[in-house]
């Protein structure tokens, strides 16, 4: 499908890319490049790639498909240190969580023969580094996809024909729709996570213990998701702050009713809401989403 495909950023996206595409025979050769010589050497002990280089800019040169996998606050900088050795008509794309801040940071750094087709794998786990990744992550998830009008359109193709070969389904999205949709459905889910959590650890230390102990009762799932990256959460409530800022407030009113509900005794009402969320989860398991 492509020549050289660059990996810049080989964690837990980089190092599940190189897997797949090694698994889809992608690629004629890959090219790793991540920030600091630990990571680059764990990299070529785990054979992520064909060539390896602590400088990004040297790891784009003569690739046809460069991915940026690294925390949304690095894009601008990492575009910035690529740009004078991208190869003419070669396709960058990213899997940055939010869209529309990674096309304000990295599109001022892309030459006009160079095209941008920005993505979003919907698909993750809380772990982190290059010996996280594993070939089946994007297995029947959805990848976003969230090109400008003008992005050209064979580009778009490849873009999509080299996710759907890593085993994704492809969505086109405007960027600003895609920051909102995964405010709700990923952005605040991890935010609660992080505050209950974080409630917890408050507590004082005999109860915390216990908290550990019986952590079966809903607790658990909670800690599995607030163990996740926090450069990359911090980055993800700074670069999509408006649309956050959004559903935590609607989320903050639901809450105040909801505990009205229960202070005034409104079983019905209660009920109600729970049962509502029943059919939600049903839906997320028929849509093979679970
Ligand atoms: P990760 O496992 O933490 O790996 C991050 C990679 O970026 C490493 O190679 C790291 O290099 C490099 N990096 C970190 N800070 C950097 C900086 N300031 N400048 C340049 N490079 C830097 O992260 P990940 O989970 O693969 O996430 C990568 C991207 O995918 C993020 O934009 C994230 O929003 C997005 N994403 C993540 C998930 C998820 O569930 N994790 C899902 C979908 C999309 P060193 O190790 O050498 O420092």
């Amino acid at each position: 499908m492509f020549g050289r495909i660059a990996l810049i950023g080989i964690g837990l996206i980089g190092s599940s890319l190189s897997h797949a595409i090694r698994r889809g025979g992608l690629a004629a050769e890959i090219s790793v490049s991540t920030r600091s010589q630990e990571t680059l050497d764990r990299a070529a002990e785990l054979k992520l790639g064909d060539h390896y280089s602590t400088n990004a800019a040297k790891a784009v040169e003569g690739a046809d498909l460069i991915i940026l996998s690294v925390p949304l606050g690095a894009m601008g900088a990492v575009a910035q240190s690529i740009k004078g050795s991208l190869k003419p008509g070669a396709i960058v794309t990213d899997a940055g969580s939010s869209k529309a801040s990674v096309i304000a940071d990295i599109s001022p750094h892309i030459p006009e023969d160079v095209h941008l087709v920005p993505g979003h794998p919907i698909a993750g786990t809380e772990y982190s580094g290059p010996d996280a990744g594993f070939a089946t992550l994007f297995d029947n998830r959805w990848c976003v996809l969230t090109p400008q009008a003008y992005t050209d359109k064979n580009a778009i193709e490849k873009v999509t024909k080299f996710w759907t070969a890593c085993g994704s389904n492809i969505e086109i999205m405007d960027p600003l729709h895609h920051d909102k949709v995964l405010a709700i459905t990923s952005h605040l889910p991890q935010l609660i996570a992080y505050c209950i959590v974080d409630t917890a650890t408050d507590l004082e230390s005999h109860l915390q213990s216990e908290v550990i102990k019986f952590s079966a009762s809903g607790f658990r799932d909670f800690t599995r998701l607030a163990a996740s990256d926090p450069v990359m959460w911090r980055d993800v409530c700074l670069k999509n702050r408006d649309a956050v800022l959004d559903v935590l407030s609607q989320f903050t009113e639901d809450l105040t009713a909801l505990r009205r509900s229960i202070r005034r005794g409104e079983g019905e009402e209660l009920q109600k809401i729970f049962t509502r969320t029943r059919a939600i989860r049903r839906d997320v398991i028929d849509a093979n989403q679970d």
